[in-house]
Formats: structure tokens, sequence, C-alpha cells
């Protein structure tokens, strides 16, 4: 069924839940007392993927993560943020990432930092550009050495210019785990439940080709201080013509979730 890799961490498998195979391989693991996390996410074909008003980018590092934020040094405005948890930090200097994980851009087009900061190689910032996708803007993206300071690289942070309203509390799979009195940070998804999300008609009447969303997810450790932050972010809600840029340029590591449209 799987043939494990002896030098990795962990052995990925993936299967349809109605697979024959799945409860085999269950039982397997079971019996060889092997430990295992199961992850259940929703799949779609290209055509369902062209059909949807909005794509969640999901980016589920297959490479490795990159560390970047207020702790390298990128600098933000905090006048319109959450003082408990950072919600709302205004991104105000270049991206600056972790150069001990430069390895992790290798052969990429397109990553995501471990707070979902997207950064694209040049070609394909260009490329975006150029298309007139709306609510994009770019940040320069430079690597911090201990010693030898900061070193500009040849990609570019792409920026959502407009985020969206909270979206539709039928939504599924995501939750915040330790609710901040403004509500809107620290949601989350669940590995066994896959997310799905839903947003009114209304709320997306007035769309740009980038999108925000109004909560923040992620891990909150925040006490005043910024540069020892670490921020929740917000996911980026694309169009399907900007998934096709993403396509066409041979981008991989992104789960594309289309939103579910309720009627108001
Ligand atoms: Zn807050």
């Amino acid at each position: 069924m799987a043939v494990p890799d002896e030098d990795a961490f962990s052995t990925v498998i993936t299967l349809n839940e109605r697979d024959e195979r799945l409860p085999l391989l269950l039982n397997l693991l079971k019996e060889r007392g092997i430990t295992w996390l199961e992850r259940r996410r929703d799949r779609f074909t290209d055509a369902e993927l062209e059909e949807a008003r909005l794509l969640v980018a999901w980016y589920f590092f297959p490479n490795g993560r990159i560390f970047a934020g207020p702790r390298m040094g990128t600098t933000y405005d905090m006048s319109d943020a959450c003082q408990r948890c950072g919600a709302g930090a205004r991104q105000t200097s270049a991206m600056i990432i972790e150069a001990e994980n430069l390895n992790v851009l290798e052969g990429q087009r397109a990553v995501a930092t471990c707070y979902e900061d997207l950064l694209v190689d040049e070609t394909l910032a260009g490329a975006l550009a150029q298309s007139g996708a709306t609510g994009i803007s770019f940040r320069g993206v430079f690597a911090a050495f201990e010693k030898r300071g900061h070193f500009q690289l040849p990609w570019r942070q792409l920026c959502g210019t407009h985020t969206l309203p909270p979206m539709s509390p039928r939504s599924t799979g995501v939750a915040p785990y330790k609710p901040c009195p403004c509500g809107r940070s620290s949601f989350h998804t669940f590995e066994e439940v896959p997310p799905r999300f839903a947003y009114r008609a209304s709320d997306v009447a007035n769309i740009r080709d980038v999108n925000m969303t109004w909560e923040w997810f992620g891990e909150v450790n925040f006490n005043g201080d910024v540069s020892d932050a670490l921020f929740p972010y917000p996911f980026f809600l694309v169009t399907p013509k900007v998934w096709r840029i993403f396509r066409d340029a041979g981008v991989t590591g992104f789960d594309w979730l289309p939103i579910r449209v309720e009627e108001d």
C-alpha cells in the first residue's frame, strides 16, 4: 500500500475516505503499534475550482516551514490592531524571513511563511501585476542573517488590500480556540474535520481578486512588545483568475478550497 521513507519523520498517504483499503490500513497501523494522524480534507476538480466565487489558498508546507514576521524584524503599525492579540496589525516594512529557512524556497515559485505571508518569485509577481488582478500590492522580501545583516531576495510578498466581512456562522471546521474579547483572533481548523468556509451572498458582492479574511488564525503571543510577538494572521481568498495564474506557473503546495455562498 505504501513504502515508508525510513529517513523521513513521517510518511503521507492520501486516500479517498470511501477507499476500501482505508480500514485495512488503519487496522494494520493498530496491529503494528504505529502512531498516525488523520487529516480529512475536501478535494476538488479543476472544473469545480473554475466555478467557485472565491478559493481559500491553503498552503500545506510540503518542504518545511519559513519563520518570518515581527521576531525577524518585520515592523507593524498597531494603531488599529487589538492590543491583546495583535489582530489587525498592519505591516509597514518589507517581509524579513529567517535565512536558515532559505532552502524551503529552492525550486518553488510560491510559498507561505508559517504565518501565511504569501511569497512569490519575481516572475510570478510580474505575471500577477500584469494580469490586472485587483486587491493586491507587493513588498520586498529580505533574508536575515545573524551576523551579516539583511539581503534582498528575488521574491515578492503578495499582500491583500481588501478585507472581507466576517464569515457566515454556517462555516464548519473553523472556530476560535481561545477567544479574545475582540472576537477576531485565534481561529483554527481541525485535523479531522474538513474546513468549509461559508459567506453570505451580500458579503461577496464587492470582492477583489485577492481578499483577506476578517478572522485571524493561529497561535497568539503578544504582550505589547511587537519585536517579541507572534501574531495571528488572516487567510487569503482568491478568485479563479488568480488560481489559474498560480496553476499555469506550476505552483504546488497549495490546497484550493471553494467557499460556499449562502443566498441572503
Ligand atoms: Zn484580540
